[in-house]
């Protein structure tokens, strides 16, 4: 049975103290049914901070990048062990931000989700186009291409355990969001290329969409039938704006 999951990216934002404030909030009003997850994904310097502050709280914990890599010289990195040890469960790759402020490429997206899986971690595996690819006609040929070099790489088997955000890079923190339709067509398009490969899988996977979700359009968005969730920055820094739409998530399992 497919996972509704509303998560959270805090980005580079927060400070121990205004976090605690937000968790407090967004705990307190957290809703506990089955198949809902409400993910909160910190800042890593505040993943322990944060972890400690969820232990009682249906809410679950993500970091926002980690590296391929399993120890050693690689300064300002920090790895899945150290995840573990904090009481991790879920890891946001290949965010657009990673993709073209820091240089991520497919092929090292990939990587890191093969090494996430491989640690038991749930990879939020971020896909999306910019505007001048959709503008091309070729926003689902990239979203396609951008999920095969993982599919190579770990196989369809991996998407078993993993969690796709469709995130048109154009909506990320512009206040445009893509319209319910334009959405659901890339998010079905997804689930069909999987499906190709396992239907079971496709069927089960989680599909979030992320682009300026927010509580005034999340419902209609979460209405598609296949939007799962959605991966949301700007809006999951203030407590009833998050809450607001885990609330329009738990009212779409219905
Ligand atoms: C994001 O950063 O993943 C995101 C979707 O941001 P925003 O909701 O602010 O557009």
């Amino acid at each position: 049975m497919r996972k509704t999951i509303v998560a959270g990216n805090w980005k580079m934002n927060g400070t121990s103290e205004s976090i605690k404030a937000l968790l407090e909030n967004i705990t307190g009003g957290a809703i506990n049914i089955d198949g809902l997850v409400t993910l909160v994904c910190p800042p890593a310097v505040y993943l322990s901070q944060v972890v400690a502050q969820t232990a009682d709280a249906p809410v679950s914990v993500g970091a926002q990048n980690v590296s391929a890599q399993p120890k050693g010289a690689y300064t300002g990195e920090w790895s899945l062990e150290m995840l573990q040890d904090l009481g991790c469960e879920y890891v946001i790759l290949g965010h657009s931000e990673r993709r073209s402020i820091f240089g991520e490429s497919d092929a090292i997206v990939a990587e890191k989700v093969a090494a996430v899986l491989e640690a038991e971690l749930v990879p939020v595996l971020c896909v999306g186009e910019t505007l001048e690819q959709r503008e091309a006609g070729n926003a689902l040929a990239v979203v396609s291409s951008q999920i095969d070099v993982v599919l190579q790489q770990v196989g369809i088997e991996g998407f078993a355990s993993t969690v796709i955000a469709y995130e048109p890079v154009w909506a990320i923190g512009t206040g445009l969001t893509a319209t319910p339709e334009d959405a659901q067509a890339v998010h079905a398009a997804i689930r069909s290329q999987l499906a190709k490969h396992d239907a079971n899988i496709a069927e089960n996977l989680s599909i979030l969409y992320g682009g300026s979700m927010n509580a005034a359009n999340a419902a209609e968005l979460l209405a598609q039938q296949d939007i799962d969730g959605g991966l949301i920055g700007g809006a999951s820094l203030k407590a009833d704006e998050f809450l607001t739409i885990c609330a329009a998530a738990a009212e779409s399992r219905k």
